[in-house]
C-alpha cells in the first residue's frame, strides 16, 4: 500500500516541490496549507492525480488524520512575510508545530521539522556545524521567527524523549529556485526581478554580508533523505556550503539576465546575520548528501521561471 504522506505548507516554495517529488516516489500526498503566502497555482499539476489531496487549513488549529509521515513545513520564511504579523508567525511556529506532533504521535507517524539556519542567528562560529547553539537577538525583529523555530525544535525532541515520537529534524540553509513567490522578499527572487525589470538590485547594507545558497531540487532530496534516516531527534544541517556575499550574487544576477553591473545600495535591516555556511559533514555521513547544482546552474533556472512569470502576467 501506498504511504499516506502529510506535507504541511505544501502550497509554498519548498513543500509543492516536495510534493511533487513525493508523488513520483509513488506515495499518497495530502497537501495542508492556509495559503499565507503559498499558492494552489504551485501545486496546479498535481491537482487532478488520484493519490495528491490538497487540504485549506491552518495548522494552529489542532485536527486529526491517520498517516505515515508528517513533513511539516508551514511558516511563513521571508522576513518580510514572518515580521508582518509576529504573534502569528509564533503561535505558527510553536502552536502549529505542537499540534502536528499531536497528529504524530496519534498516528505513529514519524514526522520532519522544518527548522532553519537561523537557529544560529548573527552566528560567531564559521561555519555553523548542528553542535554549535547559536547568537539570536531573543527581543529582535527576527525573534518571532528564529525564537519559534528554536523552540519548534525543542518540542520536537520533547516528543521523541516523552512520547517516543520518532523525529527528524533538518536545519534548512537558504534555499532558492523557481516558485519562490514574486512578492517572496527574499533576495534571490529580489535581485532576479529586478534585473529582468532593468532595475539595479537593491543590496541591503554594503553588501558584504554572506550566505550559501542551495538549489530546490538539492534541498528535497535532502529532506526526502532525511525522513528515511536514523537520524532520531538530531538536527542536521542542509544547505549549500559555497558562500558568497549579497554583492557577488548581485554581480552574478545582473550578468546572468544580461543587464548592467549596477546596485542599489539600502539600508541593512536590524539583526541582518553577517554570515552563514553550512558544515554538512552530519549530512554526508548520516544521508550521504551533497548539493550538486552550483550557484549559476539554479540561477539560470529561477531566471527562466520568473521570465515566464513575468511573460505570463
Ligand atoms: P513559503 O512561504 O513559500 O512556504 C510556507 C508555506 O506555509 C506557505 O505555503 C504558507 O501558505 C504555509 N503556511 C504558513 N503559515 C501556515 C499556517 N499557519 N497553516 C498552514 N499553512 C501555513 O516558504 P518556504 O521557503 O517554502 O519555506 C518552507 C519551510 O522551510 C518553512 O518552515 C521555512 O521556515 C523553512 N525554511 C525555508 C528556507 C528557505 O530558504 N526556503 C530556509 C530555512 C527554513
Ligand atoms: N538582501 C539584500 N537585498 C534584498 C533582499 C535581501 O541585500 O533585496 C540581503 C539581506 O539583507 C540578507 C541577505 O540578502 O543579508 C539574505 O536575505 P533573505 O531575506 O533572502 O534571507 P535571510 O536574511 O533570512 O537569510
Amino acid at each position: 500500500m501506498a504511504r499516506r504522506i502529510l506535507v504541511t505548507g505544501g502550497a509554498g516554495f519548498l513543500g509543492s516541490h516536495l510534493c511533487e517529488r513525493l508523488i513520483e516516489d509513488g506515495a499518497e500526498v495530502i497537501c495542508l496549507d492556509n495559503f499565507f503566502t503559498g499558492r494552489r497555482e504551485n501545486v496546479d499539476r498535481l491537482l487532478g492525480h488520484r493519490r495528491f489531496e490538497l487540504m485549506r487549513h491552518d495548522v494552529t488549529e489542532a485536527m486529526t488524520l491517520e498517516v505515515d509521515e508528517i513533513y511539516h513545513l508551514a511558516c511563513p520564511a521571508s522576513p518580510i512575510h514572518y515580521q508582518r504579523n509576529p504573534v502569528r508567525t509564533i503561535r505558527t511556529g510553536v502552536v502549529g508545530t505542537l499540534n502536528m506532533l499531536d497528529v504524530a504521535r496519534e498516528s505513529r507517524a514519524r514526522v520532519l521539522i522544518a527548522s532553519t539556519s537561523e537557529v544560529y542567528g548573527d552566528p560567531e562560529v564559521h561555519p555553523q556545524r548542528e553542535d554549535y547553539w547559536g547568537h539570536v537577538n531573543p527581543i529582535g525583529s527576527r525573534a518571532c521567527y528564529d525564537e519559534s523555530k528554536r523552540c519548534a525544535e525543542a518540542v520536537a525532541v520533547s516528543y521523541a524523549r516523552q512520547y517516543a515520537v520518532e523525529v527528524r529534524i533538518a536545519r534548512i540553509f537558504n534555499t532558492y529556485g523557481p516558485r519562490l513567490a514574486l512578492d517572496d522578499g527574499r533576495v534571490v527572487s529580489n535581485f532576479i526581478l529586478q534585473a529582468l525589470r532593468g532595475e539595479p538590485p537593491t543590496v541591503y547594507g554594503t553588501g558584504d554580508q554572506t550566505r550559501s545558497f542551495c538549489y530546490v531540487s538539492d534541498l528535497v532530496e535532502g529532506l526526502v533523505r532525511l525522513m528515511a534516516s536514523g537520524a532520531n531527534a538530531v538536527p542536521v544541517n542542509l544547505g549549500n556550503p559555497s558562500e558568497c556575499t549579497m554583492r557577488e550574487l548581485a554581480e552574478k544576477v545582473t550578468a546572468l539576465v544580461g543587464i548592467e553591473p549596477r546596485v542599489r545600495y539600502e539600508e541593512l535591516p536590524a539583526d541582518d546575520p553577517r554570515q552563514r555556511r553550512p558544515d554538512i559533514a552530519r549530512a554526508r555521513e548520516l544521508l550521504g548528501w551533497e548539493p550538486l547544482v552550483g550557484l549559476d546552474e539554479g540561477l539560470r533556472a529561477t531566471i527562466d521561471y520568473f521570465r515566464g512569470r513575468l511573460g505570463a502576467a
